[in-house]
């Protein structure tokens, strides 16, 4: 059987599907100059192939199918496999549609899919509902499926084949780096799978409970990725890498032993980071960790069952990060549903207070599937799937406006990015008599953008 394996190319804006957002996927699209110039970040630095259609690629391979892939052109081939995604839906179906046309059979993967199979029924002969290996392992077998077909979480995760990237990846990591991470992003690994924490707004946890492969297995997997690739750059794209802090030593430990050259980033909790970890870990060449503040209340954070890190902590750990060479990225989500406009402006000013060397501001999105949608399910007002993107109000707020919501969204990535302290965190100064001139021409920036914003607070209804 020739199958086609399709992780098609958002039509508009920067879309990130697969493992972003559970597997909704977002939809990043410039609404400032601030954002243009994140989006021609994201665009270089952000492509990452999808591990789910890899894993599939070698299930299907190595029973013999003959794998194939595509970002976007029609293919011929028996059987089309699409990554499914909320933001990109549409583009998907039309894609499906174009692929039966030709006589293929197709099937949807993916959380989107699973979670929402009424999007992709009209245009698929399967939908596979739950993580896809399963579901891969019996159309291997010859198997066909038809309608939604549940697909059982592997328990054992040490018994799934490596994912095939030559398979898959239409481009990989090489050339310029920023940071650490290469141009053309780098390959996606995953060590666990869901996550053990209960945050009410998150879909990473909705599809199948908490696993994790042994250290061995994924050691193993990346001594392969270093045959194939010189000193590959790998994306752990566990939600929580660090959960486990000896699992992680243990890591460290056998990346050392086999002698293996990686550079590599992780995201994280800030609760489950220490010093001596973040040296073992950099050692071994993490270059990147990535991590959730949310917002800067513990009140509000309680409230949606997320247990928050101590400030103290969360200063020290990026501190630390700054001194050793790792690079911080934080997560912010604005519109929390006790957000009013002072505690958005505080989550602002936090996120620059603590200073890490890149903040993602989103805006609050109930997914389906969630705590939190059945709680917003009675204030959603936005019709249009392919809007919950992360970055588009799609809820009644009982203290914000949809306009104040865009409002304090432009207005976090302004006076996060446009800060001379920013650039100074990139280019790694610190000297101290050059930071205290930064710090005061940042406050003469900060003035600036506040007078701008005050005409604009004036077009937005208060
Ligand atoms: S820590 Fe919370 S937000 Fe992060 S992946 Fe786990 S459940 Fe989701």
């Amino acid at each position: 059987m020739r199958v086609v394996l399709a992780d098609l190319k958002g039509r508009e804006g920067f879309v990130s599907k697969d493992t972003v957002a559970g597997g909704y996927g977002s939809r990043f699209r410039t609404f400032s100059r601030t954002t243009a110039w994140v989006h021609r970040f994201k665009s270089q630095y952000h492509y990452t192939p999808s591990v789910h259609l890899a894993y599939i690629a070698a299930i299907l391979a190595g029973a013999g199918h003959e794998v194939v892939s595509t970002d976007e052109a029609a293919v011929d081939a028996d059987l089309a496999i699409v990554l499914s995604s909320l933001v990109d839906y549409r583009h998907e179906t039309e894609w499906a549609d174009a692929m039966r046309a030709r006589g293929a059979k197709v099937g949807f993967v993916g959380l989107t899919a699973s979670k929402m199979p009424q999007l992709f029924a009209d245009h698929a002969d399967f939908i596979v509902n739950g993580e896809p290996e399963a579901a891969a392992v019996r159309l291997a077998r010859g198997e066909p499926l038809s309608g939604i077909c549940d697909s059982e979480p592997i328990e054992d995760l040490d018994s799934l084949p490596f994912p095939r990237w030559d398979l898959v990846a239409q481009r990989h990591g090489s050339g310029i780096r920023m940071v650490a991470r290469p141009v053309g992003g780098g390959f996606p690994l995953m060590s666990s799978r869901s996550c053990p924490e209960f945050c009410t707004y998150c879909p990473h946890r909705i599809l199948a409970p908490y696993r994790t492969r042994s250290v061995r297995n994924i050691v193993d997997e990346i001594e392969q990725m270093c045959r194939l690739n010189r000193r590959p750059y790998i994306i752990f794209r566990d939600p929580l890498f660090t959960e486990s802090r000896d699992r992680v030593l243990d890591f460290c430990t056998q990346v050392r032993d086999r002698d293996l050259c990686i550079r590599f980033e992780c995201e994280t909790r800030l609760d489950r980071l220490d010093d001596d970890l973040l040296r073992e870990m950099y050692g071994v060449g993490l270059r990147i960790i990535s991590f959730g503040v949310e917002s800067v209340s513990p009140e509000v954070l309680r409230r949606v069952g997320r247990r928050p890190t101590p400030e103290v902590h969360q200063q020290h750990i990026i501190e630390q990060c700054r001194q050793i060479g790792i690079a911080t990225c934080g997560f912010f989500i604005l519109g929390f549903l006790t957000d009013d406009w002072d505690s958005v402006m505080a989550t602002i000013d936090f996120a620059k207070d603590l200073g890490p060397t890149f903040a993602q501001f989103k805006l609050l999105t109930p997914y389906p599937g969630t705590p939190l949608w059945k709680q917003v399910e009675p204030l959603i007002v936005e019709k249009d799937w392919e809007k919950f993107d992360g970055f588009t109000p799609t809820f009644d707020h009982p203290s914000l406006s949809g306009d104040q919501l865009k409002f304090l969204l432009g207005a976090a990535y302004t006076h996060f990015y446009m800060r001379p302290s920013y650039l100074a965190n990139v280019m790694r100064i610190h000297n101290r008599l050059v930071r205290g001139w930064v710090d005061r021409l940042d406050e003469r920036v900060a003035a600036r953008i506040t007078r701008w914003e005050a005409g604009l607070v004036r077009q937005v209804a208060c």
